[in-house]
């Protein structure tokens, strides 16, 4: 009998799954898998499916199969196939040898429905989709027979065969459960089971004229390949007397169906199908532009695995559906980069200092260590000269009381290198901008200690300009305008796009200064920016000599703010 490894704390989920296996049903076997329908890149949400799915086989010692569910051949391709698989492998699970494909069982499915006739329990209706909608009745209002419902069995097979053939028009027939038109649930109202459709299947071409509905091909499909477990989410419990019907009317190997709340995070749109329109109206790039919620865009903009799998471990798994702030998967990401990214330099809105007195020929080197919470990192040489560069936010010429940072003739700390002073203020002489600053070094502060133990409060970080190399960087926001509760559901309810998209999700800073070893990183390094967050080396548009790097995360963690406050 499979025992789970983490026998603590058991989720509902978990805690159904036990109890089948210490009752020796399905004697003793924990079979499950994720079924994704590969009409677009998988998101977050998805991501909460499948860890869960495969992280249930593991603990229980059984199999987690990966099945695509292409019983829709107009809306699926063949990149959306190759990113999923791509992305199940990043996030750190595998299927083994058992990829499958609901179009593999077509011809069975197909066996499966003439069973169903045989037996009595499906037919062949002319109604036409309008009618069949009209028919159905409502959620206050039991639906009406359809007038094809008695058909004799055999004029039911005759016809589903000529179905089959491509006799008809898309549209013109359905063939039909026979269950009840005046069930409470609309699902049980003679559902339709197939459907003609005379379109192309990414994998089985045109051998069809008919393809099975959702609620057929997926019950069938577990049970085709053993699954005991069909974990999904929760829209589909209605749908679990239908799924039970099927497999009892069909006396086949019957799994459990269970019924997990839905990932919502805040500011994040996780439906596919505006996740679609998002891309194909342009707001973004792509379906890996980094501001997506796909985990196609989470790893570009920086996210790793690690901090997906602890976001949804904390998230855990419920039956009631709620909204996740935003702020805990930032926190999570957060937390995984501090221990990881070596800390760099960059300085994002260049302003030139030049220090009168270091002689113009010389120059030297600074031992920087990469990241002071991984004793293994290592260290890097940081040089310097005569010009360096620092943020224009860290000077200002009227200072109020708290800024601690540069300012006529006030000293500060050159993050590994020196103290400096300001001595004077460049200005454009039409606009008045400050251009450059003119500034003098202490020598006797190698390294950024004073030996008179003078203190400086402003610690700043700095380029050489000769050194430095021109970077991209791209500052990212959430989709979503604003944290709205509402947001994802009026997604959901068709409200307008230009209404929920943040017009400024992305600010594209152009001419910043990074210190040299950034020249040729690698696409997907992870940094932290000194004082500014953490960054990845973009994967599309970064070339060396020229990086482009994006913004994963502020350094700002909001959600320890929130936890806080609750904890008071
Ligand atoms: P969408 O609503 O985004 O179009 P979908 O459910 O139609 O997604 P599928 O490819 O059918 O997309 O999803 C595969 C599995 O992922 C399903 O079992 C579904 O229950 C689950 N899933 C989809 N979205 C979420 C979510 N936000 N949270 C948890 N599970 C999800
Ligand atoms: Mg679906």
């Amino acid at each position: 009998m499979a025992t789970p490894e983490r026998a603590e704390s058991l989720d509902f989920v978990r805690a159904k799954v036990a109890e089948d296996t210490a009752s020796g049903r399905y004697e003793g076997r924990v079979h499950t898998r994720f079924p994704p329908e590969p009409n677009g890149y998988l998101h977050i949400g998805h991501a909460k499916a499948f860890n869960l799915n495969f992280s249930i086989a593991d603990e229980f010692g059984g199999l987690c199969n990966l099945r695509f569910d292409d019983t829709n051949p107009t809306a699926e391709e063949t990149e959306y196939v190759e990113s999923i698989l791509e992305d199940i492998h990043w996030l750190g699970y595998d299927w083994g040898d058992r990829l499958y494909y609901a179009s593999d069982y077509f011809e069975q499915l197909h066996e499966y429905a003439v069973d169903l006739i045989r037996r009595g329990k499906a037919y062949v209706c002319d109604l036409s989709p309008e009618e069949t909608r009209e028919y159905r009745g409502t959620l206050k209002e039991p639906g009406k027979d359809s007038p094809y419902r008695d058909r004799p069995v055999e004029e039911n097979l005759g016809l589903f065969a000529r179905m089959k053939a491509g006799e008809f028009p898309d549209g013109a027939r359905t063939l039909r459960a026979k269950i009840d038109m005046a069930s409470p649930n609309i699902n049980l109202r003679d559902p339709v089971i197939y459907r003609i459709l005379h379109a192309e299947h990414h994998r089985t071409g045109d051998t069809w004229r008919i393809y099975p509905m959702y609620d057929w091909a997926h019950g069938l499909s577990d049970s085709i390949e053993g699954v005991t477990h069909s974990i999904c989410s929760i829209e589909f419990e209605n749908h679990r007397p239908l799924y039970d019907w099927f497999l009892d009317e069909l006396e086949v190997f019957h799994p459990q169906q269970i019924e997990f709340a839905r990932l919502y995070v805040s500011r994040m749109i996780l439906s596919k199908r505006r996740l679609l329109q998002v891309v194909e109206r342009g707001y973004v790039d792509g379906w890996d532009d980094a501001r997506m919620p796909t985990l196609a865009g989470l790893r570009r903009r920086g996210y790793t695995p690690e901090s997906i799998r602890e976001f949804l471990k904390r998230v855990g798994v419920a039956k009631t559906e709620s909204e996740i702030d935003v702020a805990l998967l930032e926190h999570c990401v957060r937390e995984d980069l501090n221990a990881k990214a070596p800390r760099v330099m960059a300085v994002l809105d260049p302003l030139r200092v030049v220090i009168e007195n270091y002689p113009e020929e010389q120059g030297e080197e600074f031992e920087a260590v990469n990241n002071p919470e991984d004793p293994d990192a290592g260290s890097r040489k940081l040089p310097f000269s005569r010009v360096v560069f620092i943020e224009r936010a860290d000077f200002q010429e009227d200072p109020p009381k708290k800024f601690h940072r540069l300012a006529p003739g006030r000293e500060v700390r050159l993050k590994h290198a020196y103290l400096v002073r300001c001595e004077k203020v460049v200005k454009d002489k039409a606009t008045g901008e400050v251009v450059e600053l003119r500034c003098s070094y202490d020598p006797e502060t190698r390294g950024g200690d004073a030996p008179d133990g003078r203190k400086v409060k402003g610690t700043l970080h700095w380029v050489s300009a000769e050194h430095a190399v021109d970077a991209e960087v791209r500052i990212l926001d959430y989709l979503l305008r604003e944290p709205d509760p509402e947001a994802d559901t009026a997604a959901d309810a068709g409200a307008e796009l230009d209404d929920l998209i943040n017009p400024s999700s992305r600010t594209v800073l152009k001419g910043c200064k990074v210190e040299p070893s950034l020249a040729d990183s690698p696409p997907g390094s992870r940094y932290q920016f000194l004082r500014q967050g953490y960054f990845c080396t973009d994967s599309v548009d970064s070339r060396p000599g020229a990086p482009v790097f994006n913004r994963t995360v502020s350094l700002r963690d909001t959600w320890a703010k929130i936890a806080k406050a609750a904890a008071k």
